[in-house]
């Protein structure tokens, strides 16, 4: 569903991020990407919804070059969910929710429908949640709008970067395996950065483990653990 072909980046100052990375992501799969900070797991990230352009190799999503599409209209099919969520903080939950789906031209009462579903699925309450603002929520409950929103527009593909970091190690563990129960239901193809390798061997069917701009190590979390 998502495979990179000798895909490297370097970046106008000359740091090499990423340095002829291949691999390949199954359709329904979800693969952690770990490894320090600033070993390229963001930027591989980006390259995928073209935030971050290549400057070798090329990326395939569901088997077409992400290169030859429009950016705006690969957005709409990559969910993307990231640390501090970003929401709308003068739009109240339920908008910030419908956001895609009134993007890609769905109809008011439709999108606000979908977003209430959604929020539904990620255990908030649309009857109770839906109309307050962003900063009346806790930071679990904005990391859950985050999803609910990357969700909404049902893309195939969710790209999350540190999706749980922002939150205490107690509400962290509860939204991973909130998601997990999720995932199992909706399974999308999905990207997930994490610095943390509880996280990655908890959530990831399969673990990139990166080194300096590289994967050094693309296998099962038993295989990872294994390692010598
Ligand atoms: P990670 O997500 O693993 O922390 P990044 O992909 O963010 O790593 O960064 C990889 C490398 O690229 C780092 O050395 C970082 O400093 C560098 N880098 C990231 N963004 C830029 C940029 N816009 N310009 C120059 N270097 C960058
Ligand atoms: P979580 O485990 O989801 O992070 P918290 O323990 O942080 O939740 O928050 C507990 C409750 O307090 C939640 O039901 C949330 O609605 C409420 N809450 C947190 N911050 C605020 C706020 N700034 N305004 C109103 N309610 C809040």
């Amino acid at each position: 569903m998502i495979r990179f072909e000798q895909v490297s980046k370097v970046y106008p100052d000359g740091t090499t991020a990423v340095d002829g990375l291949s691999f390949e992501v199954e359709r329904g799969e979800l693969v952690t990407l770990v490894g320090p900070s600033g070993c390229g797991k963001t930027t591989t990230m980006m390259m995928v919804n073209r935030l971050i352009e290549p400057t070798a190799g090329r990326i395939l999503v569901d088997g077409e070059d992400v290169s030859a599409v429009d950016p705006v209209r690969l957005r709409r099919r990559i969910g993307y969910v990231i640390q501090h969520v970003g929401l709308f903080p003068h739009r109240s939950v339920l908008d910030n929710t419908a956001t895609v789906p009134a993007l890609v031209g769905w109809k008011r009462a439709k999108a606000r429908a979908r977003a209430a579903e959604l929020l539904d699925l990620v255990g908030l309450d649309p009857a109770v949640y839906g109309s307050r603002y962003p900063a009346q929520l806790s930071g679990g409950q904005r990391q859950r709008v985050g999803v609910a929103r990357a969700l909404a527009a049902d893309p195939p593909v969710l790209l999350m970067d540190e999706p749980f970091g922002a939150v205490d190690p107690v509400v962290r563990e509860h939204l991973q395996n909130e998601f997990l129960a999720l995932q199992a239901t909706v399974r999308k193809t999905v990207l997930l950065v994490t610095h943390d390798i509880e996280e990655a061997v908890r959530m990831g069917d399969r673990i990139a483990v990166y080194g300096q701009g590289r994967i050094e190590q693309f296998d099962t979390p038993g295989a990872v653990l294994g390692a010598p």
